[in-house]
C-alpha cells in the first residue's frame, strides 16, 4: 500500500489513456505502428563536413530513412573527444538536406534547444539523461520529434515515466529507444532486452526503436540483434555506421562499414515483410 501511494502511474504514455498507435512525423519520414521500419543510420560522432557527407550518402543508398550524428558527446571520460559542437550540426544538417534525409543528433544541454529545434529533425536524449528532468521539460515545450534512449540502470516504468514528462509538458511527439542496460554480462557493452519491444507496445502507444550498436559494443553483432529487434517489432533501428570504424573519433569497435549496413539492410527487408512490415 505504501508503495502504491509513492509511485505515480504514467497516464499520458499509456495504452489506457490512448489505444491509438501515436505515429511521430520527422520531415517525410513516418515512424510508429504500421509504417516502414526507419532505419536511422550514420556515424557515432559527426567529424568532418566531408565524411558526414559522403557516409550519408552511402546509408541512403542502402536504404537508410533517418541520418545520425552526435555533435555533442557525452563520454565518460573528460579527456576524450567530446564532439565539434554547434558546427557540426551544421554539417550534419547540409549532409541531411543534400542525400535528402531528415537528420537526428543527441542534445546534451537545454541551453542548445534553438540551435537544435532550428537544424535538427529529431532531437535524441542520451541514456545518460534519461532522467535530466530539466531537459526533458525543455524539449517538452517543444514539438520536436523527440528520441528517448533508455538509461542504462532504468526500469521500463522509470523509462516510460521519463517519456511522461516530454508528453505532459505539451509535446506528444515521442520515439523510446531501447540501447542494451547494465547487467553482469561483459561479453557485450550492455545487455540488449529484447522483450522490452513488446512490453513497452503492450504499455504504452508510442514508438519504438532499437539500437544494436550501443547495445552490443561490437559491430560483430550488430546484425543479429537489428534482425531480432525487427522480428520482435521494433518500429526503427538506430545505428553506427562508418567507412573507417579504426580511425572513428568515438564508437569505432560497434561502427559497421558501409558494406555491412547495406548487407544488413537487404535481410532487414525479408525479416520485415515476414511480420507483415515494409522497409
Ligand atoms: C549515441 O547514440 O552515440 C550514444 C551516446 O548513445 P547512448 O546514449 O545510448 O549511450
Ligand atoms: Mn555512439
Amino acid at each position: 500500500m505504501i508503495f502504491e501511494e509513492h509511485i505515480p502511474e504514467y497516464t499520458l504514455a499509456s495504452r489506457a489513456h490512448q489505444s491509438e498507435d501515436t505515429i511521430v512525423e520527422a520531415g517525410s519520414v513516418k515512424i510508429g505502428a504500421g509504417c516502414p521500419v526507419a532505419v536511422m543510420a550514420g556515424p557515432c560522432a559527426v567529424e568532418s563536413a566531408e565524411s558526414i557527407k559522403r557516409i550519408a550518402g552511402k546509408v541512403k543508398a542502402a536504404g537508410a530513412s533517418v541520418l545520425r550524428g552526435g555533435s555533442y558527446k557525452p563520454r565518460t571520460s573528460p579527456y576524450s573527444f567530446q564532439g565539434i559542437g554547434p558546427e557540426g550540426i551544421g554539417w550534419l544538417k547540409e549532409a541531411g538536406r543534400a542525400s535528402g534525409m531528415p537528420v537526428i543528433s543527441e542534445m546534451v544541454s537545454e541551453n542548445d534547444m534553438d540551435l537544435f529545434t532550428e537544424n535538427v529533425d529529431i532531437i535524441q536524449i542520451g541514456a545518460r539523461n534519461m532522467q535530466n528532468f530539466a531537459l526533458l521539460k525543455a524539449v517538452g515545450r517543444t514539438q520536436k520529434p523527440v528520441l528517448l534512449k533508455r538509461g542504462a540502470g532504468a526500469t521500463i516504468d522509470e523509462w516510460i515515466m521519463a517519456a511522461e514528462y516530454v508528453l505532459a509538458g505539451g509535446n506528444p511527439n515521442v520515439i523510446l529507444c531501447e540501447r542494451g542496460i547494465r547487467t553482469f554480462e561483459y561479453a557485450t557493452r550492455n545487455t540488449m532486452d529484447l522483450a522490452v519491444v513488446p512490453i513497452i507496445k503492450e504499455k504504452t502507444h508510442l514508438p519504438i526503436i532499437v539500437d544494436p550498436s550501443h547495445a552490443t559494443g561490437n559491430w560483430k553483432y550488430v546484425e543479429a540483434v537489428s534482425l531480432a529487434a525487427i522480428a520482435a517489432g521494433a518500429d526503427g533501428l538506430l545505428v553506427e555506421v562508418h567507412d573507417d570504424p579504426d580511425a572513428a573519433a568515438s564508437d569505432g569497435a560497434q561502427s559497421i562499414l558501409p558494406e555491412r549496413f547495406a548487407d544488413l539492410m537487404e535481410k532487414a527487408r525479408l525479416v520485415a515483410k515476414a511480420v507483415g512490415r515494409e522497409l
